[in-house]
């Protein structure tokens, strides 16, 4: 084998064999049912930034501003929370001041949405010298019809921000909330079953979106996860990184991951539902079928759980 060959072999390995993965945390500052008190609030913000600390995740953040609120007034209790998060080195982003359904509202009441959000987070970002450069619709959602698409990404871009996507798509929500449940029931055994499930359905999601990432663009590109910052990260994201950190990832910037070429494709899918990327890019290049199947679904008891009224 000449020299040649051989360097480009190992510049072919290093290059397919360091997996990257950005990881974004929406609906911050916290989303949770059990842990509903400052106190609790703090111990969850706590235990999330532990495990992004100990496996150096350059995560971000997606705010929602009315939770920074109450009776129309900033909350000191959740501003600390906030402060946290910059503390901690990280990013935040624009996630709408009341997580709008963009299905169901016209342009401006979005519009007026992703304003509102950057009022009640910007002051906060500024006086520590950072400002809000990426967006992350509510619900995966960025129109259901052309006009509307078109209207929210020029404004978006010409406010400053630059869309933040997601190839990873989940329902950690839904784990999280059965979750929220088993705990407010104190039964420890199954808040341990539904924390292992949930990291098990996690690698089987992130096995699903390489699989067609790989099919649609021959080649691993740098994925970008989408978790919330519920009760089930703050007890299971550790194990969730390991489980990635061992599948072969290193977990980049936002900024880093949108620099492959991936992340230009174009998207001209504009119908209700809130989708992974990498589906609005197949479907935009007209795959059909077969290569969506296999979506991990949700266990029938944890969504039975997620949903029961306590
Ligand atoms: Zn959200």
């Amino acid at each position: 084998m000449s020299q040649r060959i051989l360097v480009l072999l190992l510049i072919t390995t290093i290059t397919y064999g360091q997996k990257q993965m950005a990881i974004t945390i929406d609906d911050l500052p916290t989303v949770s049912k059990a842990y509903n008190t400052p106190e609790t609030q703090q111990a969850l913000t706590q235990r999330l930034l532990t495990h992004l600390r100990t496996y150096q995740v350059p995560a971000i953040g997606f705010v929602i501003g009315s939770f920074l609120q109450t009776d129309n007034k900033p909350n000191p209790n959740k501003l600390k929370l906030l402060s946290m998060w910059l503390d901690a080195g990280l990013e935040l982003g624009n996630h709408t001041f009341a997580h709008k359904d963009y299905n169901l509202v016209s342009f401006e009441t979005m519009k007026a949405d992703v304003i509102g959000g950057e009022q009640a987070v910007k002051k906060w970002m500024e006086e520590r010298g950072k400002s809000l450069r990426y967006f992350r619709h509510p619900y995966l959602r960025r129109g259901d019809t052309p006009e509307k698409k078109d209207s929210l990404e020029a404004f978006l871009k010409h406010r400053g921000y630059r869309e933040a996507p997601v190839t990873i798509d989940n329902s950690d929500w839904l784990f999280s909330r059965a979750y929220d449940h088993a705990l407010l029931l104190g039964d420890t055994a199954l808040v341990n079953s539904i924390g292992q499930q949930y990291v098990r359905y996690m690698g089987d999601c992130v096995a699903y979106y390489e699989a067609q990432s790989d099919s649609l663009f021959g080649r691993p590109i740098p994925q970008t996860l989408l978790i919330h910052a519920n009760s089930i990260n703050a007890d299971f994201l550790g194990a969730l990184l390991a489980q990635l950190k061992q599948r072969g990832y290193t977990f980049v910037s936002l900024d880093q991951a949108l620099t492959d070429s991936a992340y230009s494709s174009e998207d001209h899918f504009c119908k209700k539902g809130g989708i992974s990327w990498l589906h609005r890019w197949a479907l935009t290049q007209g795959k059909k079928g077969t290569f969506f199947n296999g979506e991990p679904e949700v266990p029938t008891a944890i969504d039975e759980l997620a949903n029961r009224k306590l």
